[in-house]
């Protein structure tokens, strides 16, 4: 008897054992034969420290960087858009020419890094190239430009982004600017929606084929652009505002517009989006008094600015926050799926630029999304449209779009 119970028990080690692995292989397997990618990073910030080598492996610590070649290769993430980010800053003249110095920088040095490591990773211009440097087994780099500010009010300058190989501009980030009012500005809408000169810089960019990025923008803005925009748009890092009320992301009606439209909301993974933050926790406070601080980062000299970047780096280390996991984050995809189907999201960490899941805490770990969605029922055809199948057929149509415009013209 006791020699059958040994053996029952053996049996059933060895199919747990081996359930266990096929439930690993298969997760793997789907993500790597997916095409994946992630709409919005804020690394090339990290480019203009010379001490930091995208080519090598950067072990994860806290407040350190989340994205690097060797660790996107371990996450199994191919595709990836680098986002020359500028903050905005008052609308003068002085200002809009120092930040399409920054936004020039930060481009660069994302052309800098690829051919330095051309073995490892390429800019990527469209979705053929895209495609190509996949099959490579190289990392292809997109570029994308948040916010519109250094565009200030001269449409030949959407032009100018495009040729420098920028595929998708943010019309705006924490404030009202010159194209569109800011889901967040302290001092609420100042055109309602898209500015006379945002109505001009939305046709053009349908012109060019860069892709309209909404992320960031008011509501109002939203409902505009959808109005005047002649291609799908994306949302590069965004959640549903059903699952977590914050104004970054999405109501329904909303995203019931976008799926509409044709679009995609690209899921971030920043913490207060995907989860009401406890707003009991020192953590929160030490962080809301920073935020209060950085609200004036318009009137800051640079010297101010970085030092208050260090500020809140050295603030995340001394109080770690009690982050969401990848099962939070994947409630709101489950959400945007059972509202407006399959074919409308995808994935947007904003890595580098506060992105971050407990158990997806950096690039590397980006298998752990799949896992969840695995877990869930999602077949293989799902998840690789939610990893860049979505994502690329906008971005498809886009392209077609412009080309179509440029043999009419
Ligand atoms: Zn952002």
């Amino acid at each position: 008897m006791k020699k059958v119970y040994f053996s029952g028990l053996f049996l059933s080690l060895v199919i747990s054992l081996s359930s266990c692995e096929s439930m690993e292989q298969k997760v793997a397997k789907i993500h790597n034969d997916a095409f994946t990618i992630d709409t919005h990073v804020d690394t090339p910030y990290q480019l203009l420290d010379k001490d930091f080598d995208i080519s090598i492996s950067h072990p994860f610590a806290n407040g350190g960087t989340c994205v690097d070649f060797p660790r996107m290769k371990e996450g199994g993430l191919d595709g990836i858009f680098f986002a020359a980010f500028t903050s905005q800053r008052e609308r003068t003249d002085e200002n809009i020419l120092a930040a399409r110095c920054k936004a020039n920088e930060l481009i660069d040095s994302t052309y800098a890094a690829c051919h330095k490591h051309s073995n490892l990773a390429e800019v990527a211009l469209s979705v053929e190239d895209g495609y190509r440097i996949e099959k490579e087994g190289k990392r292809a780099v997109f570029i994308g430009l948040e916010n519109g500010f250094p565009i200030g009010k001269d449409i030949l300058e959407v032009e100018r982004y495009f040729n420098l190989g920028v595929r998708y501009i943010t019309l705006c980030h924490t404030s009202n600017n010159d194209i569109c009012d800011s889901s967040t500005d302290k001092n609420g809408a100042e055109f309602n929606g898209l500015s006379s000169f945002g109505e001009k810089v939305v046709p053009e960019m349908n012109d060019l084929g860069i892709l309209i990025d909404v992320s960031h923008i008011s509501d109002s803005s939203f409902f505009d652009v959808l109005k005047l925009s002649k291609t799908p748009v994306i949302a590069s890092h965004s959640c549903a505002r059903a699952v977590c009320n914050n104004p970054r992301n999405l109501t329904d009606e909303m995203l019931k517009a976008l799926a509409k439209n044709g679009g995609v909301i690209q899921m971030c993974i920043l913490d207060d989006y995907v989860k009401a933050p406890d707003t009991t926790t020192i953590a929160y406070r030490k962080e809301l008094e920073l935020r209060a601080r950085y609200r004036n980062a318009g009137k800051m000299s640079k010297e101010e600015e970085e030092k208050l970047w260090g500020e809140w780096r050295q603030m995340h280390i001394d109080y770690p926050k009690d982050k969401p996991t990848v099962a939070d984050a994947v409630d709101h995809i489950d959400h945007i799926v059972n509202l407006v189907g399959i074919e409308h999201v995808g994935i947007g960490t904003d890595f580098d630029g506060g992105g971050g899941l407990k158990d997806c805490a950096d690039v590397s770990q980006m298998m752990n999304i799949t896992k969840e969605l695995v877990k869930r029922n999602y077949s293989e055809e799902d998840i690789c449209k939610i990893w860049g199948g979505n994502f690329m057929r906008v971005f498809k149509d886009v392209e077609t779009y412009a080309k179509s415009k440029k043999i009419a013209g």
